[in-house]
């Protein structure tokens, strides 16, 4: 069951619809080891880590990255995730110990978790200014909410779909979804069919952990249209944090901040929120960290 994650993209042949599938059982796992989240916190940031990781692959570059934000007045708090253009992401939650009573349907309370508010979505294209985009949260479900971002802010016609099974241990049995998007000038007459192909499905995440791969489920949203499959790949949970960006970062602090920690006079500690990595700083390294800096500045002529 605990096989790696990966995702699948695919197009009808007709070119109208582009589907990724993602299967992130392994990521979501991950991140309930690294944050310890409650079963409720699983599901919630299961599903926005498996839609970050969506959104992610569809970047076009490799020095771009997407930045999924879920804000609302929920008990969860913030949901952060981020992916790298190939779907490989990282994540928090504000309160990963989130946990409420089942829904009225029996399952997971992810819209009561996460509750009222919007979404952002950061596209970081490694350089310039980041394009951002927001819309308002209509369920707190994630998978709703990301469909009518797609709508609203992208006007790419958009079914989302995100599935997290957490077991009674609160680690997550199987986790997946899939975004479908109409590309400009799609053949409508595949709306209908799309529609009753993803209504028969039923729960996306019981069909992963029975087992169905990639290849069955997509057949089973393309059942009577033809389409092909373009790539299939490895992701994982990663983490692009480093000691020597936290130590750039301590030697780009203002005075002030600096002050506080000299005074302090302890060595100075980091802890990564999307990873848990601990990085621990010596004043004295810091220190001289910060005036070799001024030294080369002052070498290249930029002054103080
Ligand atoms: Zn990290």
């Amino acid at each position: 069951m605990n096989s790696g994650s990966s995702i699948t993209r695919a197009m009808t042949r007709d070119g109208s619809v582009r589907l990724v599938y993602a299967e992130t059982t392994s990521i979501v796992e991950r991140a309930h080891e690294i944050h310890k989240t409650a079963k409720t916190a699983t599901a919630a940031l299961g599903r926005c880590l498996t839609a970050a990781s969506l959104m992610g692959s569809l970047l076009k570059d490799k020095k771009e990255s997407l930045t999924l934000q879920i804000r609302g007045d929920g008990p969860i708090g913030t949901i952060l995730c981020v992916s790298d253009y190939m779907g490989n992401v990282r994540g928090y939650a504000e309160n990963p110990l989130a946990e409420l009573p089942p829904n009225a349907q029996g399952k997971l309370d992810v819209g009561g978790a996460v509750g009222r508010g919007s979404l952002a979505v950061i596209r970081d294209l490694g350089e310039g200014e980041p394009y951002v985009g927001l819309s308002p949260l209509v369920s707190g479900e994630i998978g709703d909410d990301i469909s009518q971002y797609y709508v609203t802010s992208e006007q790419t016609p958009t079914v989302c779909a995100l599935g997290v099974r957490a077991a009674t241990d609160c680690t997550c049995k199987a986790a997946g979804g899939f975004l479908l998007q109409m590309m400009p000038g799609a053949d409508e007459a595949l709306i209908p069919i799309l529609e009753r192909n993803v209504t028969a499905l039923g729960s996306l995440s019981l069909l992963i952990e029975n087992g169905r791969t990639a290849g069955e489920i997509l057949a089973m949203i393309f059942e009577g249209i033809e389409y092909d499959v373009f790539d299939a790949y490895a992701v994982e949970y990663r983490c692009a944090c480093s000691r020597e960006k936290y130590k750039n970062a301590l030697v780009s602090l203002g005075e002030e901040d600096m002050g506080e920690l000299e005074r302090a006079g302890t060595p100075v500690e980091t802890e990564c929120r999307f990873c848990g990595a601990k990085y621990v700083f010596p004043l004295t390294e810091i220190l001289s960290a910060r005036r070799e800096k001024r030294a080369a500045r002052k070498d290249n002529g930029e002054g103080e």
